[in-house]
């Protein structure tokens, strides 16, 4: 008998996208690891979930429409991201319809506000939202959890995930790291350079072996994404599981710079704490100079929320990025919305941070 199969394959944040297939029993266990998330997260049965992410080849969307469905009793409302369904429209849906959760990137939910500023609907009283299930990115000292909760009036819980392993870890009401579906998920944190496995509370690169993928197994798989685990332990929410730190970086993105490993997207915790930006940034990574002389440098673009001076806005954020990132860094402050059409934001899957030009001829110093 042949095994019904799906294919599907990762959002392709860099290269060709891999191909991933599943059989009916990983289909539904996904399913299961995000309907787990959302009952911590306060989903009720009957509860209609808006779904921002468009079902596609990447299968966050089609893993959220099928939890909420099959395994939860909510209504999955699957309006796709803001290319299929614009932003006015999913808010109008949500006030007619009566959205209690979203599943949305979080750098999507604050286009949803502003879209909501514009046309003068009250989040906090016009829509009936009591959760949102978001990932965060880096957001250790949690400043875009607080803008979005500040906007939305609503919990906001990060989670963490991948196409090939489903969704590993969901935060659950006390906040506190992520749960880990322990027994959908083997979860070890390894050395980024020698691979050997690190003990709990130390970072590295998160390496999985799932329980419910047959086609093909799936063992010690090395992520390439940085995390931190701990062990399992009693949480506020009465669950004992083996938790995970919130994302931290990501491998295939670090950046040598003077010998110091720098990731790019820990930059969000630094722009997105500074009210004079509007959160948005790019890192541009180039080689300079020829020779001996030769260097990588990398220069962060950030968005300035007004038209002020920029001078004062790039020294700050000079001085944040080199402490943040353990080395100097160039920073370049362009006008609002000017990144967008290189960071993918609003459009489909998870929005760029890195601009590698290192395979480019190099650039004067
Ligand atoms: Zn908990």
């Amino acid at each position: 008998m042949r095994t019904p199969l799906k294919i599907q394959s990762s959002g392709g944040t860099s290269g060709l996208p891999r191909p991933t297939l599943f059989d009916p029993v990983a289909w539904e266990v996904q399913a299961i690891q995000f309907a787990r998330a959302f009952v911590a997260q306060g989903a009720e049965v009957g509860d209609i979930l808006q779904i921002t992410l468009t079902n596609s080849l990447a299968n966050t969307a089609w893993c959220s429409s099928t939890a909420a469905m099959h395994w939860c009793g909510m209504i999955p409302l699957t309006t796709g991201s803001g290319a299929v369904t614009s932003s006015a429209r999913q808010l109008e849906l949500a006030r007619s319809w009566g959205t209690s959760g979203w599943v949305a990137f979080g750098e999507y939910l604050k286009i949803l506000a502003q879209e909501a500023d514009r046309s003068g609907i009250d989040l906090k009283k016009d829509l009936s939202t009591r959760f949102i299930h978001t990932y965060l990115g880096v957001d250790t000292e949690g400043h875009l959890r607080d803008l979005l909760e500040d906007a939305w009036g609503v919990p906001v819980y990060d989670n963490y995930g991948t196409h090939e392993v489903g969704l590993i870890g969901y935060e659950c009401a006390a906040k506190d790291g992520l749960h880990v579906n322990d027994d959908t998920a083997i979860v070890e944190i390894a050395d980024s350079e020698t691979g050997r496995i690190l003990g709990p509370g130390h970072d590295g690169d998160i390496v999985v072996t799932s329980l419910h993928r047959s086609v093909p197994p799936i063992i010690r798989y090395d992520l390439k994404d940085r995390m931190r685990s701990s062990e399992r332990a009693a949480c506020a929410c009465g669950a004992r599981t083996t938790k995970l730190s919130g994302f931290l970086g990501r491998l295939d993105e670090m950046v040598k710079l003077r010998a110091t490993s720098v990731y790019p997207r820990s930059a969000q915790d630094v722009v997105q704490g500074d009210a004079r930006s509007t959160g948005e940034f790019l890192c541009v990574v180039e080689n300079v100079g020829e020779g001996l002389g030769s260097r990588e440098r990398m220069t962060v673009l950030i968005e300035q929320a007004n038209d002020e001076d920029t001078a004062p806005l790039q020294e700050d954020m000079k001085h944040r990025l080199k402490s943040t990132f353990g080395v100097s860094v160039e920073v370049t402050i362009v006008p609002a919305g000017s990144l967008a059409p290189q960071t993918g934001l609003g459009g489909e899957g998870k929005v760029k941070r890195l601009l590698d030009r290192r395979g480019q001829a190099p650039s004067p110093v």
